[in-house]
């Protein structure tokens, strides 16, 4: 039987939790543009362009690993 209450802890530290957002596109570099974002790993990134996004989604460790 599922723990309603260990649900409830689960949604309650993640509501606490400041989402971590990566403004700076980690392909190219640049200044991403609002909207073309990926989550990976509960990390929201941002990017400047679907190209940059569409690399990244191919092998995103190549690109935090930096
Ligand atoms: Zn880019």
């Amino acid at each position: 039987m599922i723990n309603i209450k260990s649900i409830f802890k689960f949604w309650k530290d993640r509501d606490g939790k400041e989402p971590i957002r990566v403004s700076k596109d980690p392909v190219c570099g640049m200044k991403s543009t609002e909207g073309i974002d990926f989550v990976h790993e509960d990390v929201t990134y941002s990017f400047c362009s679907d190209h940059c996004r569409g690399q990244f989604e191919k092998d995103p460790r190549a690109y935090i690993a930096k």
